[in-house]
């Protein structure tokens, strides 16, 4: 069923809790009905239209977006942190029909909708959901596109990724199950609404489930301390996010708790059951100093806007920092051979009870990561060519990242997007996530990316462009001397570059295409 459909089991359960208050289950679904018969008026039902709306981190989001999806339409979320000329990009990707945001946002979208002559909605305030006598449209599963969601361009223009209801509801219930929801969960919610990650990780399982979302307007380091410490009225159980946000909130907790260090680790140990880190590398320095902390060993997980997740450490037993773990129940993980028409390395499938490989393991393996599974996209709207090119003949989805399995630790590890992380240099081929995650743990250096250079000797070099801590006056040959305790001489830097930040983008991601243009070009 489309997810929507399980509010009814919870209604009068507190779904959301926002700055206006307490949202049940059941209140949601009746203003989104309303609301879906106010689209249903304009646009038709159930014709699969797209209808782009844009919203802010409260109740609304999810009033809009089952409204959307109750009228039998596909949702497309925007954010407010797309400028203006990538919000009429998105209108016209998607040629869509009608347009709805809040009163907050009206200014913002107008311009948008009358350039590309779309109607536009603007949901009211709560008074104005009347009760409509509005029937469903019928929604197949299979047919019915839920979402389009935009990639995060970080290696080119966004793509629109198309996810059916059958694909969205695959993703929701198997991380549901995975990471074991519940209705007493408690989930404080700080992420953007237009990515995977604050979808359908942080906002549908628990909807899904039964549990209650905390949503935050926008992220701010000292007031998600606050919730998570319980001063805020709700106790928090779950907590989602990227690394760049738990760098954030441990230089918050250096500044403003350092002094109550016993007892914080002690609220989280007994409050709050998981958290999870994703969408980025999380640097193993990272991992441990939150464990120091927090006495939470961050459960991390590998996804796509494309497949939602896929690779997941597991929740009850050991959490391998550097690794994301084993492909979750239902999903199929190859690794191939880039360069040898994706042939095949090893193939793995987890079955819901073990893992299941095509052949006996006895070595590590490092190759192209390919995936199958009902949890797979569709297509990239109206990109038939594009769509075509990222699927092996076979049907496997080619992720575009490269991927080891260690043998010993039996889990998956993420050395890095083909296309930048994988620098070769003097015959090797060296994973810039793995320099990057050992030079983190150097006592001057604070946040790091690590590139690969067109060279004429090496075909590649390797460059570190750090941001320093205060005072640090670090050089090149101090840092390789301390390095080359950690990492085989070929994988040291021969050029480091001190920069003051390294640009990061909603998600926390790096764009190094346009990072080695800006420091070098
Ligand atoms: P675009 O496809 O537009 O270039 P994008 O790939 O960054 O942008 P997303 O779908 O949001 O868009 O991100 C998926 C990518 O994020 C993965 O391909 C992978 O490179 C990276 N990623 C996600 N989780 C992890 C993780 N745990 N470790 C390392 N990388 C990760
Ligand atoms: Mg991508």
């Amino acid at each position: 069923a489309p997810l929507f459909e399980y509010a009814r089991n919870f209604e009068h359960k507190v779904a959301i809790y926002d700055q206006n208050g307490k949202h049940t289950f059941g209140s949601i679904y009746e203003k989104a009905r309303s609301l879906s018969a106010q689209i249903a008026k304009k646009l038709g039902s159930g014709n699969n239209e797209r209808v782009l709306f844009l919203c802010p981190n409260n109740v609304n989001y999810v009033v809009v977006l089952w409204g959307i999806w109750m009228a039998g339409h596909t949702a497309v979320p925007l954010s407010h942190l797309h400028p203006e000329n990538v919000l009429h990009y998105y209108v016209r990707d998607t040629n869509s029909k009608l347009l709805i945001a809040t009163p907050g946002y009206e200014a913002v979208i107008k311009p948008v909708a009358e350039q590309n002559q779309t109607k536009l909605h603007i949901v009211k305030h709560e008074s104005s959901f009347a009760n409509h006598d509005q029937t469903f449209a019928a929604i197949s599963e299979n047919d019915n596109n839920a979402f389009i969601l935009y990639t995060s361009g970080t290696t080119g223009n966004p793509k629109g990724v198309v996810h059916t209801h059958r694909n969205v509801w695959v993703q929701t219930k198997t991380l549901v199950d995975a990471w074991k929801w519940s209705p007493e969960d408690v989930i404080l919610h700080t992420l953007p609404l237009h990515h995977v990650h604050g979808t359908v990780c942080a906002l549908f399982g628990p909807l899904f489930s039964g549990a209650s979302t905390v949503m935050m307007p926008r992220f701010s380091p000292d007031v998600v301390w606050d919730h998570l410490l319980g001063n805020k009225g709700q106790k928090i159980t779950v907590f989602m996010a990227v690394p760049t946000i738990y760098s954030k909130l441990i230089d918050e907790f250096e500044k403003t708790y350092k002094s109550n260090k016993e007892y914080i680790r002690s609220y989280l140990k007994n409050n709050v059951r998981l958290m999870v880190s994703g969408s980025a590398p999380l640097p193993v320095p990272l991992y441990e100093k939150w464990y120091e902390i927090t006495g939470h060993r961050l459960l991390e997980r590998y996804g796509m806007t494309e497949m939602g997740i896929c690779l997941s450490n597991e929740y009850d037993s050991n959490r391998e920092p550097g690794y994301v773990g084993v492909p979750l129940p239902g999903v199929s993980i190859r690794l191939a051979d880039s360069n040898d028409n994706h042939k095949i390395l090893l193939e793995c499938y987890n079955d819901g009870e073990k893992l299941k490989f095509c052949k006996p393991i006895t070595e590590d393996f490092s190759g192209a990561l390919l995936v199958k599974g009902a949890n797979v996209f569709k297509e990239y709207y109206n990109k038939p060519e594009a769509t075509k090119k990222e699927f092996t003949e076979d049907g496997w989805f080619i992720t575009g990242d490269t991927c080891q399995y260690s043998h010993e630790k039996m889990k998956f590890k993420i050395l890095g997007r083909t296309s930048v992380d994988i620098i070769k240099s003097g015959g090797y081929k060296i994973s810039a996530l793995q320099i990057e995650t050992k030079l983190l743990a150097h006592p001057e250096i604070k946040d790091i990316a690590v590139v690969g250079l067109k060279d004429a000797t090496w075909g590649e070099k390797i460059a570190a462009l750090v941001v320093l801590e205060e005072n640090s006056n670090l050089t090149l040959d101090g840092l390789r001397q301390w390095a080359s305790e950690y990492l085989p001489k070929y994988s040291l830097p021969t050029v480091l570059k001190t920069v003051e930040v390294i640009p990061k983008n909603a998600m926390g991601k790096v764009n190094k295409k346009e990072l080695i243009k800006e420091v070098f070009d």
